[in-house]
């Protein structure tokens, strides 16, 4: 968390009680509530050793959770659904009716695109609006892609997209003009390279597409890696994580096998795309902390045809089983598990790292809300309305000052919040304190604020906890204006 100048900074960490109790809770005091156990309705036969099965799993290929972010219509969805299409993962006649589809609107070079952009109104708008999740699995891998919205309104689902993944493929078009509108002023190249910086990926993939369009020009691309090196090594990003790869999502060429065309191969002796995503490094997932998932998705009705409510996202920590109870904070509900899924595989296990689709019984849709938090019942997440957090300042246009109202994003929550101190600014690489209260905070600052959120409090722990967490992204009238982590929840 270079960019966060978290070097040597030291977070603290406060023990909260969970808040929000349940009337339940609160009416009867000389009744004493004894911690639910999670495995309690388990029979002690049936239940399952995760830990242990998560390592017999693991000798296999580990799941790992990317996302594809970059400018609109850079090429992502173009390139995910060719690179899935060259991997058998799409069979002909889906492609063509994806294409047949898209003649008949009037868009044929989308059809690669529709791999990806499931709903009608993204179809007939050409744009991929929410996280659409689809899998493919390489050598050393499985891979869960998340393919992140481009336009500028669908930032916040881009965010909730991120927040899930282990590391990040940038597209950036290269033709003539393109790259630059994307990079510059107020394109969202940048922005989202520091959204996903900020949000803690580490690893990058930076595909250069559409070089078909410019004759696989060497000079092209070597001026592209050129500019956006020095960007992201700007933005926190280490140089040796960068790995730049020059493709065609429209005609697949360099995607899924090396090139053999005399234009690349010429100057061009690096890895496919592909290649260099399958050499993604697996984070260490905290599998024996305290069970939290943040939800980023919820419906009524269950998997198959049971009844209950479904809810999706990704293990943060920890491990849950079929039967097992769980806690929805805020509210306390406690519902358990009745069915899973893992990539659309029926599972009764999932552990930290896996995204899962789950149904619950006991429990009304009610009690769910955006942003709301699974946990274990016996360690509930604090909730809090005010806490630290230590955040990196965008190419913001007005100083922040005290008193700053801004839109807490929080996993896939959003809330309106209040900076409502400036404790220090921090030098950026050392992490140590410039300034004690700073009268205010200029653009690339690195500083310490508090924040409260006046209307609603929310599930929340420091960074040092739990790393997804413990992130969050203020933004202001539709733009990003800050992103960091929380070191002290209060
Ligand atoms: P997204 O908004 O980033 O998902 O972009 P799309 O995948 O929807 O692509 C936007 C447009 O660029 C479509 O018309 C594609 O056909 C076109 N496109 C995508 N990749 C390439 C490419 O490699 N070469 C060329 N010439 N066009 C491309």
């Amino acid at each position: 968390m270079q960019a966060l100048g978290l070097g040597s900074a030291k977070s603290t960490k406060t023990e909260t009680v969970a808040n929000g109790a349940s009337p339940s809770d609160q009416a009867a005091p000389s009744v004493i509530q004894k911690p639910v156990e999670p495995l309690a309705k388990i029979p002690a036969s049936k239940r399952i050793n995760v830990l242990e099965e998560y390592a017999k799993r693991s000798m296999g290929k580990p799941l790992t959770t990317i996302c594809i972010i970059g400018h609109v219509d850079s090429g992502k969805s173009t390139i995910v659904g060719h690179l899935m299409y060259q991997l058998g993962e799409i069979n002909h006649r889906t492609m063509h009716k994806y294409e047949r589809d898209s003649q008949k609107i009037g868009k044929g070079s989308f059809a690669f695109a529709w791999v990806m952009d499931e709903t009608e109104e993204e179809r007939a708008r050409g744009i991929t609006m929410d996280i659409a999740t689809n899998g493919f699995e390489t050598e050393h891998h499985k891979f869960t892609v998340l393919d992140a919205p481009g336009h500028r309104d669908f930032i916040p689902n881009m965010i909730s997209g991120t927040a899930q993944a282990d590391a990040a493929v940038l597209v950036a078009d290269a033709t003539t003009g393109s790259f630059e509108a994307g990079f510059d002023a107020h394109g969202q190249t940048k922005e989202h390279a520091l959204l996903a910086r900020s949000l803690g990926v580490q690893q990058l993939v930076i595909a250069v597409n559409k070089l078909d369009a410019m004759n696989w020009d060497q000079a092209r691309f070597e001026e592209i890696v050129q500019r956006l090196t020095a960007f992201l090594v700007q933005a926190g990003f280490r140089k040796n994580k960068l790995t730049f790869v020059p493709v065609s999502g429209l005609t697949g060429e360099n995607l899924t096998s090396r090139s053999t065309m005399a234009e690349l191969t010429a100057w061009y002796k690096g890895p496919s795309l592909l290649e260099a995503i399958d050499a993604f490094e697996t984070p260490t997932r905290l599998v024996d902390r305290p069970f939290r998932m943040g939800v980023t998705d919820f419906f009524k009705g269950g998997i198959g045809s049971s009844g209950g409510v479904s809810v999706a996202g990704s293990i943060d920590s920890g491990h849950l089983q079929v039967g097992e109870q769980v806690m929805v904070v805020p509210g306390n509900e406690i519902g358990a598990v009745k069915a899973m899924q893992v990539n659309d595989e029926v599972v009764n296990w999932g552990v930290a790292g896996d995204s899962i689709l789950m149904t619950l019984s006991n429990l009304d849709i009610l009690n769910l809300s955006n942003g709301c938090v699974l946990c274990s019942p016996q360690h509930p997440v604090p909730v809090t309305s005010s806490f630290i957090a230590q955040i990196v300042v965008f190419d913001i246009k007005v100083p922040i000052t005290s008193g700053f109202s801004v839109v807490l994003h929080h996993q896939s929550a959003d809330e309106p919040a209040i900076i409502s101190k400036l404790l220090m600014t921090l030098d950026k690489s050392t992490g140590e304190m410039i300034k004690k209260n700073p009268r205010h905070l200029s653009k690339g600052a690195t500083a310490k604020v508090r924040i409260n959120m006046p209307l609603r409090p929310i599930p929340l722990e420091t960074f040092k906890d739990n790393k997804n967490l413990g992130r969050v992204m203020l933004r202001r009238e539709g733009e990003t204006v800050a992103a960091g982590i929380v070191t002290e929840v209060t």
